[in-house]
């Protein structure tokens, strides 16, 4: 059959068959369904072989591109030895646990256990019920409650959105639920006024001690946060944000809880993104990054403090059915060997991080260009409508998607949050492809300026 029609078919039997997430059903139905079939480094192809450079892995997940045989090669074999085992009952697998030292290695001795799941939301259930068991152990019962933050992304479970701070996501199904507060982010272009970014960092961590003050400290148990906010915006926080918020967290004894899903395993030059931003999280939750989406798995690193507490709690009466997947496992296992041997981590800190940095603040001087950030290899573009200003374009989702739309249209994939343009790449990028992601990016804003919106 000839490709265009067979695309046809297959878009047909989506809109009919599919629901999608973070979809609107009815245009989807209306628009067809764009069909991937191949990858190779940072390149996808459709099903009608058109090619696109990635610009986002995936979803902040292909670390390692597209394409590795070496990982199918891995989870074939693995497959066919012993394609699953549970992790319940006192048993466990050979990739589950030589997975789990591997993981905890990488945190020089600051987390040393990990409790498995099968996505970034289901690591966010997790960590909020083990920070209730521990206080509960300890005999704190009243402490329960959690502090996050508005436009953070911990997942799209009931406990995930509810500490998400997503509007649009509370706003379905009665979220939050009891128990979650949210204080401001820590995103100066927008928020900062007339503060410096060092000053403003110090104002909206403050946020959490008054918000501690307004629950009473006796019924706080945690504050979670992602080092670098993704589906927020890549809103990147002054250098002074998180040493104040670790130093809250430890004044006011609650746990300090770092998101992970994003920034975890080399995105931003370091292991994880804690260890940038100089701070030591009691749990940290990963997922994407840690098997580079080849397979889905994710966990909890839990520390000593909380580990030995909950070694005294009794049973933990929580797990899933796919906790330490052995053919998922083992996925983990040769990603993490690619990103060791191919020195990625370091690569991003040392090489293709500092001169992604380089070139995208290139775009600074675009004229719709409010400001261009990076931290290892993410990046975003914040749209502005008169930079001196900081004023911002009327419709900012408009202006993001505009942006968005023409750089997918001529073969680059980017993503917007509102007037953010963001970039996560996979670790292997070229310098060559960088230069050809600045290129259709700048493209992408002239069309922007060409359109002349409020
Ligand atoms: C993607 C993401 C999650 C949720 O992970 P899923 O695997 O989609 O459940 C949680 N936290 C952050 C920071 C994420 O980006």
């Amino acid at each position: 059959m000839d490709p265009v029609q067979q695309l046809q078919n297959m878009s047909a039997l989506d809109a009919a068959h599919h629901i999608h997430p973070f979809c609107d059903i009815k245009d989807m139905q209306k628009n067809g369904t764009l069909i991937m079939s191949r990858g190779e480094g940072v390149w996808i192809h459709d099903s009608l072989g058109n090619p696109y450079l990635d610009g986002f892995a995936g979803l902040w997940c292909v670390n390692i591109g597209y394409g590795r045989k070496e990982v199918g090669e891995a989870v074939l074999r693995q497959m066919n030895e012993l394609p699953y085992y549970n992790t319940f009952f006192g048993t466990s697998t050979a990739p589950a646990t030589l997975l789990a030292e591997k993981v905890t290695g990488y945190t020089s001795g600051r987390m040393n256990r990990i409790f498995f799941t099968s996505s970034g939301s289901e690591a966010t259930d997790t960590w909020f019920r083990l920070a209730r068991i521990y206080w509960k152990a300890l005999g704190h019962p009243s402490k329960k409650h959690v502090i996050a933050r508005r436009n953070g992304y911990h997942g799209s479970t009931v406990a995930g959105a509810s500490l998400g701070g997503m509007k649009h996501m509370h706003e379905q199904g009665d979220l939050p639920i009891e128990g979650i507060s949210h204080i401001n982010q820590p995103y100066w272009y927008a928020d900062g006024g007339d503060l410096s970014p060092a000053e403003f960092g110090l104002k909206v961590a403050s946020e959490l001690e008054a918000k501690i003050d307004e629950l009473g400290e006796e019924n706080v148990a945690a504050f979670v946060g992602e080092p670098v906010q993704g589906a927020g915006g890549i809103i990147i926080p002054p250098d002074t944000y998180w040493p104040e918020i670790q130093r809250i967290c430890r004044e006011r004894n609650i746990l300090l809880i770092a998101d992970e899903v994003v920034c975890g395993f080399g995105r931003l030059g370091r292991w994880f993104g804690h260890e940038h931003f100089g701070f030591e999280p009691d749990m940290a939750s990963v997922a994407k990054g840690l098997s580079s989406g080849y397979l889905p798995i994710g966990g909890v690193l839990i520390n000593d403090r909380v580990a030995d507490v909950l070694a005294q709690a009794g049973d933990i009466n929580h797990g899933y059915t796919y906790s330490g997947h052995p053919v998922c496992a083992t996925a983990a296992l040769e990603n993490l060997r690619i990103i060791e041997d191919e020195k990625l981590v370091q690569r991003v800190r040392d090489d293709i991080g500092p001169y992604f940095a380089e070139r995208l603040k290139s775009l600074e001087d675009h004229p719709v260009v409010g400001q261009v950030e990076t931290v290892g290899l993410l990046g975003a573009i914040q749209l502005a409508k008169d930079k001196t200003t900081r004023q911002r374009f009327q419709d900012v989702d408009l202006a993001g998607r505009t942006v968005r739309n023409f750089c997918y249209k001529h073969g680059l994939i980017m993503r917007a949050t509102a007037d953010r343009m963001l970039a996560s790449p996979a670790l292997v990028i070229s310098r060559e492809e960088v230069d050809a992601m600045v290129r259709y990016m700048r493209h992408g804003l002239d069309h922007l300026a060409e359109q002349n919106l409020a």
